[in-house]
């Protein structure tokens, strides 16, 4: 007989049945509130982090106004949270 006779079967049910990775509900990391079913890139991963180079470096070839993109990452477990770019001139006012 199968193990989950005796369990309700809900939506967390149905969701772990679809995708057997499933944990919980809308699982988020303790240390930077980011959802860990989410594919988040990682600067303790090598290979991540060069990904991460890359867009930094793209970005700065497409906008010339931008004059370095700072990687912000959680300082517990290194999940890439967003990118932070400064701005050339970003200070003088245009008219
Ligand atoms: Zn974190």
């Amino acid at each position: 007989m199968p193990e989950v006779i005796n369990k309700p079967l809900d939506r967390q049910y149905f969701k772990k049945k679809a995708n057997p990775k499933y944990k919980k509900d809308t699982q988020l990391t303790e240390c930077c509130n980011q959802n860990v079913d989410m594919v988040i890139l990682n600067k303790n991963n090598k290979e991540e982090w060069e990904l991460i180079e890359d867009y930094c470096e793209r970005s700065l070839q497409t906008y010339s106004n931008t004059e370095s993109i700072t990687p912000i990452c959680c300082a517990v477990c290194g999940r890439l949270v967003e990118y932070s770019s400064t701005l050339k001139d970003s200070k003088v006012n245009y008219k």
